[in-house]
This record gives C-alpha cells, structure tokens and sequence, in this order.
C-alpha cells in the first residue's frame, strides 16, 4: 500500500463555496448562479460537495467542460446516485456537468464559439467562458489537491478509454496507475487549459478520455467509474471493492496517423488494438473504385483513437496510435 501524502493545513481549512460554509461530515448540492440565457432563465452550476468527518485530501471530479461530451457525465451521475463519492476520509467535490450552455445545444463550446477549456485562469468580467473558468479557480480549485477531468474524444474521434497525464511527474503516473484507466498516454499541458491552469495552483489534474462526443459509450463509462473508485482508495479516502494490481497500458509516445489524401476513409482496426509496425490499418480511397492509398503503423503500439467520420480531408487526423 503506496502511503499518500496531502496538505493538512488544507484539509483542516473551511471549504466555503458561493459563500457556502460545508463542516466536516456534511453533504451538499451548491448552485453557483453563472449568468441568465437571453430567455432570462437562470443559468447555474450545480456542485456537490461530499465531506467526511475525517481530514483527508481533496478531490475535485469535473465533466462536461466540452458541452457535448457526454460519457463523463454519466460517470458522475451514476457514482453520485450510487452514493458512492462519500468519503471516509478527506472530502469529493463534483462538478457533472460544467458547461450547461455546450449541453443544451449539443455544442463542445460555449454560445460564442469559445472553447472553455481554453479560457483557464479566467477574469470575472470577460467573456462568459473566462468568467465561467474564474469561478472553477477561485471557488472551487482552492479546496482540492487532486482531480479528475472527463473528456471524449471530440470532432467525430472515438478515444479508447485512456488518462491523459505528464508521465514524467512522479505523482502523476502514480495516480494515473491508481485510476488504471485500460491505457495511460503522455499528454503535454496545453496552454489556457484546466489542467495546467490547476497544476500552476499546485494541484494534480488527470484527464480521463473515453468515447466520442454526443454518445454514450458503456464500456467508457464503466471504466471511468472504476477508475475513480480506484483513485479514492489509493488516496485512502474511501475503500472501494478491492483494486486489482495496475495493468494499464502506459504509452509515452503517440502519433496521429493523417489523410495522405481525401476521400473515404475505411479503418481496419478497431481502437484499443495493438498493431504491429508496418501493419496496414487503413486505407483511402477516391468515391469511384480507381484510387486508393493506405496507412500503415510506424511502429509496433496500440490504437488509442479512431476518427468515425467516413468522409475525409487530406490532414485529417485518423488513426491515434501510441507506443510504449
Ligand atoms: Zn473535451
């Protein structure tokens, strides 16, 4: 058993959201008021704070800051009606759904086109999603050391069920292994974003990707709840059934296969599959049956992402593979 270190000082603090003082033992839903739509219907942001009686870390599970990517909110819906966020130790901030404005038009952005998950730090007076990421940081952030952030994959990409995290921080790949998503693949911090706008604040942020947008993919959702089960038992904040040992996949490099050229694009892989290198894993063609040209594995890896869309552009990213 790996013993987890956390911030005392910061556990024994009060958690005060929107003004809302959360004791030690406490469980409740916190409505942060984000803006009216033009109909003037109240917008707000729905965050369910779990506490237990015990000082333990703090762990803050968002989905849905892309309004369309759906499997990670029904991640958090199931483990929030299943009870199963309560700590014994520490204390679970949730956050299912982030942004409500995405959701209801089916849109990974926000109504002026602006992707949230770049709006990170955030300013209380700017556009709605720099005013929306403000509240995450100062409301939120402050009362947690570590997080889950769920995404799919977006732009009709199909991700097999992976964390995205900075291998090369120790801690990192310790939760990243805890969490024992089926892969686990470096992904470098991108500017503006959560996750690095957090990990500034001194807080751990593992993405978890699974299925593609405006789908609800079963066996994502399944492993997204594993994974955060798993996660707080490592933590030492709630025992869950018992983990089995790490198996995931832990791919340090990844590459984007692209359309050498446009036209149909037919995958003979499915995603999560190994693939041997020079393994053909598909091909393009034009709509008429008189050319075609095919796409083949640089090296031996794994097939972290699928492009589901048929018809494509030359520069199209297709095939994600990953290597170990
Ligand atoms: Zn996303």
């Amino acid at each position: 058993m790996t013993y987890v270190t956390y911030d005392l000082r910061l556990s024994m603090r009060d958690i005060v959201i929107n003004g809302v003082n959360v004791p030690a033992g406490k469980q409740v839903q916190i409505n942060i008021g984000i803006s009216r739509l033009p109909t003037h219907t109240l917008i707000d942001l729905p965050v369910f704070v779990y506490r237990a009686k015990t000082d333990g870390p703090g762990l803050l599970l968002t989905a849905g800051i892309h309004g369309d990517e759906i499997n990670g909110i029904e991640v958090l819906r199931r483990l929030i009606q299943e009870k199963a966020l309560l700590p014994e130790r520490g204390s679970v901030i949730a956050i299912p759904l982030v942004n409500v404005y995405g959701f209801i038009a089916s849109s990974r952005n926000l109504p002026d086109g602006k992707d949230l998950n770049r709006c990170f730090p955030g300013t209380p007076g700017g556009s709605l999603g720099t005013r929306l990421a403000y509240i995450l940081m100062s409301e939120v952030v402050p009362h947690v050391e570590y997080g889950v952030d769920f995404h799919t994959g977006g732009a009709r990409i199909a991700n097999y069920p992976q964390i995205r995290c900075t291998l090369d921080n120790d801690l990192t790949r310790q939760l990243a292994q805890a969490f024992n998503a089926p892969f686990t693949v470096q992904a470098d911090m991108i500017d503006k974003s959560f996750r690095k706008e957090a990990s500034r604040k001194g807080k751990t942020i593992l993405v978890y990707e699974g299925g593609e947008s405006l789908r609800l993919d079963e066996f994502a959702i399944e492993q997204g709840k594993l994974g955060v089960k798993r996660l707080m038992q490592y933590l030492a904040m709630r025992k869950h059934a018992e983990s089995p040992p790490p198996t995931t996949t832990v791919l340090r490099q990844n590459t984007w296969l692209r359309a050498k050229a446009s036209g149909i694009f037919n995958a003979f892989v499915d995603y999560g599959v190994p693939v041997s290198k020079n393994q053909p894993v598909a091909n393009i063609t034009d709509p008429y049956g008189q050319a075609q040209v095919t796409l083949k594995s640089p090296y031996d890896g794994y097939v972290v992402g699928l492009n589901m869309m048929p018809v494509v552009n030359a520069g199209d990213a297709l095939v994600h593979l990953g290597a170990e």
